[in-house]
């Protein structure tokens, strides 16, 4: 298990800008990892969240690369 690295990835896997390697560390370690794949989906659900208030009413939302290392700090020290 290689938990860190897979959580630190997370967010460009999510935005499909990783290389190919470690896209599927990735793909391999969230169907093995229930806690990174529920990660994987609190994260998707915040960032489609905040993209989908932020083009309907203009309001200046926290960008999704930094929602998504706040909840991955708050997920690895828990
Ligand atoms: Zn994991």
């Amino acid at each position: 298990m290689d938990c860190a690295r897979s959580i630190e990835l997370l967010s460009e896997y999510s935005a499909g800008s990783l290389g190919e390697d470690e896209s599927i560390f990735i793909r391999t370690h969230l169907s093995a990892c229930l806690d990174c794949h529920s990660v994987f989906q609190d994260l998707k659900l915040i960032v489609e969240t905040a993209a989908a208030l932020r083009s309907e009413n203009g309001i200046a939302y926290p960008d999704e690369e930094v929602l998504w290392q706040r909840v991955s700090v708050r997920r690895i020290v828990h």
